[in-house]
């Protein structure tokens, strides 16, 4: 099968096609697991950590991608509940080990032994995957395949981000970076909380004038002090600064909630926290990892049901090197997916 592979970590700045095209052989499922004839893959930040080694997949090569969706072309020899030929997803979650105290009480996203799809496990970047079957997530019709992909991790990461933001309807939230995450949370609240404002900033002019198109009520670089305090921001960006610039723009007893896995360089931003500016009065700071499987289920029904299309743009399979360098790159309108044939 034809598959992108990452064979080493290195910058895009030093190689800017770190993924090779190749033929490798089609994974055979384990007992519990399913094949999946991969029709879309969505192109996440993450894989750039895992290219760059901020996340490092745990074995070289691998097959990167992980907001997979596709079809079930066999099943294991124990069999299973999903049918060959349904369309299914794959998320961030591969597996976790079922029996932990997280992992007992919902939150297998903090499991230790927690394995992510296309960092720990191939993923993907290829024309088939293997997955556990209890891993799987039936994709609802309303949705093609590229327009599924990205709700598999901006979306129910995006939906994770704001739960744990703990907005109510009618309160101020920002939205530092505007990529696939973040365009998204934006229709969401648009639906759940129609009284909310929201407020973006992002680096790029693009960005902040999608943003407005789809109905911020305000963009701003993100330097820029908002109009108003915030009662909640979730950051997406890979950087320091905007973390810096959040503190200073929440309402006290607010909370800046980071959905990012890994920060990059520039720490030296941080010597800019000023307790009393961007800390005291009872701001809160909490990062978001990972995600569960009643993260997707729930945002898969939530998508449905308010037809949350993300804005695709598609690329071929080959083509991976190209849309990764573009991410890394700043050009960035909704989400860009792998289109496998
Ligand atoms: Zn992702
Ligand atoms: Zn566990």
């Amino acid at each position: 099968m034809r598959a992108m592979l990452l064979e080493r970590i290195s910058s895009l700045e030093e190689n800017p096609t770190p993924l090779r095209a190749a033929e490798v052989a089609e994974p055979v499922p384990g007992p519990d697991e399913i094949l999946i004839q991969v029709g879309a893959c969505g192109v996440c930040h993450t894989e750039l950590d895992e290219i760059e080694g901020r996340t490092p997949p745990s074995q070289l090569p691998i097959v990167p991608g992980h907001q997979v969706v596709g079809r079930v072309e066999a099943v294991g020899s124990k069999g299973s509940t999903i049918q060959i030929g349904n369309r299914v997803g794959v998320a961030w979650i591969f597996s976790a080990c079922g029996a932990c105290k997280f992992c007992l009480t919902g939150n297998e996203n903090l499991c230790r032994s927690f394995e992510a799809t296309g960092r720990d496990v191939n993923g993907g970047y290829a024309q088939y995957m293997i997955a556990a079957e209890n891993f799987a997530y039936a994709i609802p019709d309303v949705f093609s395949d590229a327009q599924a992909a990205p709700l598999l991790c901006a979306g129910a990461i995006g939906y994770r981000s704001l739960r744990l933001t703990g907005l109510k309807d009618g309160q101020r939230l920002g939205l530092t970076g505007f990529g696939a995450s973040g365009h998204l949370v934006l229709k969401m609240v648009k639906y759940r909380y129609p009284n909310t404002e929201v407020y973006v900033f992002a680096r790029s002019a693009e960005e902040r004038s999608f943003a407005m198109e789809l109905g911020a009520v305000w963009a701003g670089n993100t330097t820029e002090p908002a109009p108003h305090k915030l009662d909640s921001i979730i950051d997406t960006t890979p950087a320091w600064e905007p973390i810096v610039e959040a503190l200073a723009n929440l309402e006290s007893g607010g909370r800046l909630v980071i959905n990012a896995i890994r920060k990059e360089g520039d720490k030296q931003s941080l010597l800019k926290l000023d307790y009393p500016v961007h800390l005291w009065l009872e701001k809160e700071i909490k990062s978001v990892a990972n995600i569960t499987r009643s993260d997707v289920k729930e945002f898969l029904s939530l998508a449905a049901e308010m037809n949350l299309k993300p804005e695709v743009q598609v690329f071929a399979l080959e083509q991976a090197n190209e849309a990764l360098f573009e991410l890394k790159t700043g050009k960035i309108r909704g989400a860009k997916v792998l289109k496998i044939d």
